[in-house]
């Protein structure tokens, strides 16, 4: 039987498809890459400072605090962002051009249009300042959805705002397949949104 203590590290999530589902935006070469390497070392990462704080606590030791939850919210903040990624993405076969249900509306109703929101996500993409994201973010409040621009993993966010869709600007999500036209990443990343996954998230924040 399992016991609580091996849940209580990061694992990494399947895919809910093939490495090769996702080309032209990312080919295989790069997916498989991104998912296994990248991803995969912010579960190492994060699991390895987790067990060294369980360690010290359980021996009585000290450990550096202030360098170690530095790390640890690099590692955790990696792994929650490229779980939503993962999941706002879907083959190009399965997806809408333009979003569709009450993600559409409010999209429409703050921007104007599809068109202005994704002219203002792209430029917020493009213009992260060094490694970061883009991400769509409802804001309880005002009842508005609003771009965040985060700088690596966490940097900049709104706490508490609901995630509804990511993007990563990290040049280790693009550098195979555009080397530095982040521009073209960008502009293909259009075409394979989860809309649905995007809808379900929007309906998650608004029932909380
Ligand atoms: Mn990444």
């Amino acid at each position: 039987m399992e016991t609580a203590t091996q849940t209580k590290y990061y694992s990494l999530p399947e895919l809910h498809y093939g490495y090769g589902d996702l080309a032209p935006f990312m080919s295989e070469e790069q997916l498989k890459i991104h998912h296994t390497k990248h991803h995969n070392a912010y579960i190492t990462g994060g699991n390895a400072l987790l067990e060294k704080m369980d360690k010290a606590r359980k021996d009585g030791t000290d450990f550096d605090v202030k360098a170690t939850l530095k790390e640890l919210s690099w590692n955790a903040g990696g792994n929650v962002m490229h779980n939503l990624f993962w999941g706002n993405l879907t083959p190009m076969a399965t997806t809408t051009e333009k979003p569709t249900g009450m993600i559409a509306e409010i999209l429409n109703q703050e921007f104007g249009s599809y068109e202005r929101f994704r002219s203002e996500f792209t430029k917020a993409a493009l213009s992260v300042e060094g490694s970061g994201w883009a991400a769509l973010t409802f804001c309880r409040m005002t009842q508005r959805p609003i771009i965040m621009q985060v700088e690596k993993h966490s940097n900049n966010m709104y706490p508490m705002f609901g995630i509804m869709m990511v993007l990563d600007m990290f040049e280790h999500a693009y550098y195979i397949d555009y080397k530095n036209d982040k521009a073209a990443y960008v502009e293909n990343f259009w075409k394979y949104i989860n809309w649905e996954t995007v809808n379900k998230r929007l309906e998650r924040i608004l029932a909380k």
